[in-house]
């Protein structure tokens, strides 16, 4: 058996290395590096294939979340709603801003913001809502854009986990994930679902002028080279990553559905595990499996985790410490107690090894030894 890793991202190299090392030898000979071609056409690229008018690369996916915020000019003293069950990048940029998080708990199913929360927590301060996509599902966007509507407040996803994910409307419409809210976030991050070989991230949005206000903030706050309009930062997707990306986006469905038959293994193998809850399924979107997280209820997540690694199986938890309980982040605001649902998923979450290379002899491997944990 190949070792079992969380991500296996050689053996996808693997597969598609004469389209990347040609893609990477084109940038080496152009010599543009910066703000080339490539770039410009992966944006064209990823916009068309997520039904979004603009696609602005930037550095990195915490870059995203920032200029998206510095944007929709933010102050300090404004509150933006978010998660606390998430990677911490959405929070630490609302702090870097003087901005105050306020988090919503999300629903223990799906994992995501639960909008009945989100508006109880509405204040008259209150300027965005970032819902994060976790794991690879859509947030119920449809009840957070009304509630954005109806408050006149903006809507960040923060859509680094969740790209290629299909969302449906009530009336039956269907949108990407990402090209839903005022604006949208996503990373390359290596092990993302479209993951260069180095760090990226972009901005989506459908609005012109917010499209050109994102630009500006990206490029040192500048339209026109050398004359600044406001305070930007440097944030730039670079040549080799946006030619890479062109190559891996053309494999992101196949990619997406080689997730969901892993993630189909393993529903199967745990049905009827009295302490073992696989993932939900939103109703209203569908699911690209950045990861497979379990709940694993009964006291057993640790211990199940042990023995996983014991045998070779890795597993992580995403995430070990909520938002609102980090040293840097808490509030008297969100005391021990404040969010339940996320206490509680933070002592029961448990992520397999998910990737688009995992075999049959693996899965078994990884479902067999979850099984002979509560057999034994
Ligand atoms: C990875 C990630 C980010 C940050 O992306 P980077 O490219 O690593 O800066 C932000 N939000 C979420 C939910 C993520 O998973």
């Amino acid at each position: 058996m190949k070792p079992i890793q969380m991500v296996d991202l050689v053996g996808q190299y693997q597969k598609i290395k004469p389209e990347v090392d040609a893609a990477l030898q084109r940038v080496l000979d152009s010599t543009a590096f910066i703000n080339g071609p490539e770039v410009k056409e992966f944006e064209k690229e990823l916009g068309a294939y997520l039904g979004v008018k603009h696609v602005i690369g930037c550095a990195n996916g915490t870059d995203a979340l920032q200029i998206a915020m510095m944007a929709l000019g933010l102050k300090p003293g404004d509150e933006v709603i978010t998660a606390s069950f998430t990677f911490v990048a959405t929070v630490e940029v609302v702090a870097l801003l003087g901005v105050v998080p306020v988090f919503a708990d999300v629903l223990p199913g799906t994992f995501n913001l639960d909008p009945a929360d989100i508006a109880r927590k509405i204040t008259p301060k209150t300027r965005a809502i970032v819902p994060v996509h976790l794991f690879g599902q859509t947030a119920d966007m449809e009840a957070i854009m009304r509630i954005a509507e109806e408050h006149g407040l903006h809507v960040i996803e923060d859509n680094a986990q969740a790209i290629g994910a299909d969302y449906t409307f009530a009336d039956g419409t269907k949108k990407k994930s990402g090209a839903i809210g005022h604006i949208a976030s996503t990373s390359f991050f290596p092990s993302k679902n479209l993951g260069g070989y180095g760090d990226g991230g972009a901005l989506f949005t459908n609005d012109d002028a917010l499209a050109k206000k994102l630009r500006r903030v990206c490029n040192h706050g500048s339209d026109v080279r050398y004359f600044h309009e406001v305070v930007g930062v440097n944030s730039r997707l670079d040549s080799m990553q946006a030619a890479i990306l062109r190559v891996k986006l053309e494999h992101l469905d196949t990619y997406s559905a080689a997730r969901n038959a892993a993630a189909a293994f393993y529903d199967k193998a745990f049905a009827g595990l009295e302490n073992i809850i696989v993932p939900q399924r939103s109703a209203s979107s569908t699911h690209v499996f950045h990861q497979y997280t379990l709940r694993v209820t009964g006291g057993h997540r640790d211990g199940l985790k042990q023995h996983l690694e014991a045998h070779g199986v890795p597993a992580m938890i995403y995430y070990p410490v909520s938002c609102h309980q980090q040293n840097a982040y808490k509030s008297v605001r969100f005391p021990e107690g404040s969010l339940p649902v996320t206490e509680q998923l933070i002592c029961e979450v448990l992520s397999l090894p998910m990737s688009t290379e995992l075999d049959n002899e693996q899965l078994t491997h990884i479902t067999n030894t979850v099984k002979g944990y509560f057999n034994q």
